[in-house]
């Protein structure tokens, strides 16, 4: 059928203008934007034969949006292998084109070739060494032409072709089936590619469109018999593999078994399989969900894991989900799509559904089909449905039993999600309400009580509380050794209290959210209200006089750091949870929270921050030589310079880096007195 239209749409008059076309075209003059075309000048196209003068004063010349020839260049002179991968692009889009006339059709009968059977036709003609791909899809009008394969629409376009361009040969296949860039890859094997197109939308007229693949495409009116689109590649002199049958079809065996859509190929049909998601779970093997995956997203390896999910009541539906092995948004690029495609019937109603899975969860990839969802349901009424919701709900709880399912049985397993899908758990707990608590429950962290690499989830960490430790205590820091190193962790040792190490800043964001967990709430090792009461130390405090008389002393180097530091700290106090630091500074209850101001500070460091109590150990020997200053000279230039540089310290070690003009004098000053002393120290010796 298909090819017979093509005969006809061609006469051979037509076919002689348009072998002269692009020479016209070279000699046009370049335009700045594919909105403003260049008319075929009359001088240039010249009055020579009626028809071909016809086709040229028709043709429109465009750029291509300057990613779009970066793209092409990369596309046409570095990529040698895997060249078949266009035939499964040019598929998939044929059957995106038959999705949404299909979808149309249903709804509004007013189209195009209203009783055109949904197909795809692939043929091959040998004598042309032209490969030829039809559909009878939704097709393009001319400006959609211009939109869609003159420009790229994806907003991470600009990184994603910096990276392309960088990376190795082998992953380069990788990333452009990772961003999908389906059409132009048909350049890596055509010389020349022409698409005619003709729109489903009532009285639309045919286009061809044609490029080289160099930095300009042209637009021409072209009488098309039917709705659709029909791909001519002019496959380059060393890309004749594509001409031979049984090559075209062990590729679509390969990569597009699942079509949901008759493939004829040289008339010839080409089996297909079921959409997996209809069948009963007990006739699908491992391999099956594996083998639609990678249909499904392109892929060229195997999901971590899948979710089949069936139900009658109180809704019908069938679902297929997957968590993959990659997380593309590691590449950098923008945040992807939603993962699930709403289906009716096996028909598609809606790609990338926002409206079933919360946004955080995008990266789970798969089909969602309900018989109970009518075919006319609006974008906009999707959210609003009652029967979406309760799929919504139904999925949602089944994610996390599948999630915690697999964290308590195959930790391994988890930990490969983990690392990938980790950051949106965390980006997912505000938006969380119903489910807070399962989600918080897939959070791992590091701890005081687990080696250095390896997690704890929060169950396991209050399985560990004992006595009156009745709360979740966490501390942050750039790394586990800085983490390890907080003095304010001293007391938490000694009393064998686990606290939360957060190495991630998304850590503390994700539990200011949270608040509590199993009514346990999240509280920071240096939240000022914390009292871990060393009865010991109380008790030893009241016998010892020396210590008390020591305590008196310090009380009073307090108050002289407080004039010091003026309005730079709240307060300076004797602290009661150090065991060997000098100081700790703790925040005031009134700032910010501790994890909010860490992330403030991440992204702007002048920010204004919380100010903060300084508490100083007097058992500790530098902050006893500075009392031993103080009682000899209460403010001297000595202690003053002590005193500043001892909170400086503090300062720097959140991260910091303020008056490191003032600072780094000043350490100098004080490394040159430590350097006079000692050699006064070993000329006495
Ligand atoms: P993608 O398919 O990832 O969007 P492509 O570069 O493969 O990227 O295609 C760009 C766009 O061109 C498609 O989104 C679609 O709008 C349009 N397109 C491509 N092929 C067809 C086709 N056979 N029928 C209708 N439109 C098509």
């Amino acid at each position: 059928m298909v090819k017979e239209k093509d005969k006809k749409e061609k006469p051979e008059s037509q076919k002689a203008a348009k072998e002269e076309k692009p020479k016209q075209a070279k000699a046009a003059k370049k335009t700045g934007k594919a909105e403003a075309p260049v008319e075929e000048t009359p001088e240039k196209t010249g009055k020579v034969e009626e028809t071909e003068a016809l086709v040229e004063t028709n043709a429109e010349k465009f750029e291509f949006q300057s990613e779009v020839q970066q793209l092409l260049h990369i596309l046409v002179y570095s990529l040698y292998q895997h060249k078949e991968v266009f035939v499964r692009e040019l598929i998939s889009n044929a059957v995106d084109a038959l999705n949404k006339v299909q979808f149309e059709s249903l709804l509004n009968s007013d189209i195009e070739d209203k009783d055109l059977d949904f197909r795809i036709d692939i043929t091959m003609d040998k004598d042309k060494k032209k490969f030829i791909i039809e559909d009878t899809g939704i097709g393009m009008t001319k400006e959609e032409l211009i939109e869609n394969i003159g420009t790229i629409a994806h907003s991470g376009t600009v990184e994603f072709i910096k990276r392309l361009s960088e990376s190795e040969n082998a992953d380069k296949m990788n990333l452009i089936g990772q961003f999908g860039v389906g059409f132009y890859s048909s350049f890596m094997a055509a010389d020349e590619i022409h698409v005619h197109t003709r729109s489903y939308k009532k009285g639309s007229k045919g286009y061809l469109w044609k490029s080289k693949g160099d930095n300009n495409y042209t637009i021409e009116e072209k009488g098309k018999k039917h709705r659709g689109t029909r791909i001519e590649l002019f496959l380059k002199e060393d890309e004749k593999e594509f001409l031979e049958k049984y090559r075209i079809k062990s590729i679509i065996g390969t990569h597009s078994k699942f079509v949901p859509f008759p493939i004829y190929l040289e008339s010839e049909k080409i089996d297909s399989k079921e959409a997996i998601w209809t069948q009963p779970k007990s006739q699908l093997k491992e391999k099956d969900y594996n083998e639609f995956f990678r249909f499904f997203l392109n892929a060229t390896d195997d999901p971590e894991t899948y979710l089949h999910l069936s139900s009658d009541a109180p809704v019908q539906f069938n679902a297929v989900m997957y968590v993959p092995k990659v997380n593309s948004e590691i590449y950098g690029w923008v945040k992807s799509d939603p993962g699930l495609d709403l289906y009716s019937r096996k028909i598609l109603i809606q790609k990338a559904c926002r409206d079933i899975l919360p946004e955080y969860f995008r990266f789970i990839k798969g089909v969602v089909d309900s018989e109970d969802i009518p075919l006319n349901i609006s974008r906009e009424t999707i959210q609003s449905n009652i029967r979406i919701e309760k799929i919504k709900k139904f999925i949602l709880k089944k994610v996390f039993d599948h999630l915690n399912d697999i964290k308590s049985k195959d930790m391994d397993k988890y930990l490969n999600i983990w690392k990938n899908f980790q950051r949106n758990f965390k980006e997912g707990v505000p938006n969380e309400f119903e489910f807070r608590e399962q989600l918080a429950s897939l959070l791992l962290f590091y701890s005081s009580k687990t080696p250095e690499d390896k997690y704890t989830d929060l169950d396991q960490y209050i399985g560990r509380m004992t006595g009156d430790h009745y709360e979740i205590y966490y501390v942050m820091g750039a790394n586990y050794d800085a983490i390890e190193k907080n003095p304010a962790l001293e007391a938490f040792k000694k009393k064998d209290i686990e606290v939360l190490y957060f190495i991630d800043p998304m850590d503390a964001w994700a539990v200011d959210h949270l608040q509590t967990y199993k009514g346990k709430m999240f509280r920071p090792v240096e939240a000022a209200d914390i009292k871990l009461d060393d009865e010991e130390t109380e008790k030893k405090k009241q016998e010892d006089e020396k210590e008390k008389e020591q305590f008196k002393d310090a009380e009073s180097l307090a108050t002289c750091l407080k004039t010091i530091y003026g309005s730079r700290i709240e307060d300076v106090k004797i602290s009661q949870r150090l065991v060997d630091s000098p100081c700790v500074l703790i925040s005031s209850k009134s700032g910010p929270s501790p994890q909010l101001e860490r992330i403030m500070r991440l992204q702007n460091q002048k920010a204004d921050f919380s100010k903060k109590v300084l508490e100083i150990n007097p058992k500790n020997k530098l902050i006893q030589e500075m009392i031993r200053i103080h009682k000899v000279n209460p403010v001297s230039q000595e202690l003053k310079t002590l005193a500043l540089q001892l909170l400086d310290n503090m300062i720097l070690r959140e991260g910091v880096i303020e008056e490191i003009d003032y600072i780094v004098p000043r350490i100098q000053d004080i490394m040159y007195e430590a350097a006079k002393s000692f050699l006064k120290e070993e000329t006495k010796e």
